[in-house]
């Protein structure tokens, strides 16, 4: 019989994030699925009960926790060996993690540690006839396939945005604590602070219901032959203000910003979607002043709906790529769209 390990981090502030939520949903279903396996949870961090207490009637068999000052932060060797010492107590044949940063950087080398394999970036985890089944995309989400593997044990890191969160009542968990002998190599690393955009600077929002993309016609000459440098990033920023709408760019537009020629001061290489960027996973798209080329296109697999403003009614998104093409000049309908905004 199987035996699935959820593991996960706690926050700084004694909570459990969402993509932590979302994968002990998944967790939990396959459990179930498996002739209701055992689910254990890992969780590691400065300390657990608190986060054990949110999730205590999730139905999990065993609640582990490593805690302490040296967990508290993403650090490979603490983490890695946290995570190694939880697998090793749960006696874990499945183990599944969140794809967050935190756990992407160490999973693979607790699988190795552990003689077992992983795939990492499942957006599904099922089970047919017995088996356990991930779901994963390939050669930049142009390609699915459904796996399973024979080697235990199996690690998974499951993608944010693929599973609802896991949402009970909280309760008190009968938290056993899993002791990590550290030794002091483990301990070179050290976090001495973090660094991030103030809010309002912060242009990429993963729970946001819309995705505006930007692309590199807002940079270009436009009807009266001008370039209008001051215009554009206000309409955008505007937008992003009032709508809280996550921000998104064309390579072309992020190579500009890199390259020194900054009409979008604000955009960088993070903000790319497709290809050669990132694969978001919005409600609704809206693409502005973007061509809608295949290597930025495959990067919308999985928005929803799509929609676009652009001047050509032959640009690429027409050719079965958008739900809805506004053939129009997006500086003309970002303008009265912030005004309406604005008004409301
Ligand atoms: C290996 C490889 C990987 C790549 N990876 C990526 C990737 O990850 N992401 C990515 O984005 N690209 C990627 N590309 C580049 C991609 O092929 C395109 O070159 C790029 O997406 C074009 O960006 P764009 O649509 O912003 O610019 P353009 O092609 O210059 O299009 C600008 C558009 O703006 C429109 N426009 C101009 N003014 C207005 C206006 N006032 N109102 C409305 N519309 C207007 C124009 O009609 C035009 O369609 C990759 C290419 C290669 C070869």
């Amino acid at each position: 019989m199987e035996t699935v390990l959820f593991l996960t981090s706690v926050e700084p502030d004694g909570t459990l994030a969402k993509p932590a939520l979302e994968t002990l949903n998944a967790a939990l279903s396959l459990a179930a699925g498996l002739d209701n396996a055992p689910l254990i949870v890992g969780l590691v961090g400065d300390a657990a009960q608190s986060a054990a207490n949110t999730i205590a009637t999730c139905g999990a068999a065993t609640f582990l926790a490593v805690t302490g000052g040296d967990f508290t932060s993403s650090r490979y060797a603490t983490d890695a060996a946290a995570a190694e010492a939880l697998a090793k107590a749960a006696h874990a044949t499945v183990i599944i993690a969140p794809a967050t940063s935190r756990w992407s950087r160490v999973m693979a080398g607790v699988a190795c540690r552990l003689g077992g394999r992983i795939d990492t970036h499942a957006t599904a985890i099922t089970v047919t006839s017995g088996v356990p089944l991930i779901t994963r995309w390939y050669y930049r989400q142009r390609m699915v396939a459904t796996q399973h593997r024979a080697q235990r044990p199996w690690v998974i890191t499951l993608d944010p945005g693929c599973a609802e969160p896991w949402n009970g009542s909280a309760g008190i968990a009968q938290l056993e604590s899993v002791t990590v002998n550290l030794p002091a190599t483990a301990k070179r690393t050290t976090v001495v602070g973090l660094q991030s955009p103030a809010a309002d600077a912060q242009t990429i929002r993963p729970d946001a219901k819309l995705l505006f993309v930007a692309g590199a016609g807002w940079t270009k000459k436009q009807a009266d032959g001008q370039i209008h440098a001051e215009e554009a990033p206000k309409l955008i920023l505007d937008f992003l203000k009032s709508s809280q709408a996550s921000l998104g760019g064309t390579k072309s537009v992020v190579d500009l910003s890199g390259e020194g020629e900054a009409v979008l001061p604000f955009m960088t290489h993070l903000n790319q979607v497709g290809q050669t960027g990132a694969t978001p996973r919005h409600a609704k798209g809206l693409a502005t002043c973007c061509h809608g080329e295949e290597p930025h296109v495959v990067g919308w697999r999985f928005v929803n709906e799509r929609r676009v403003i652009n001047t050509d009614p032959n640009c690429s998104w027409t050719r079965g790529k958008a739900d809805v093409v506004y053939v129009a000049d997006a500086f003309a309908v970002m303008r009265k769209l912030n005004e309406r905004v604005a008004k409301k």
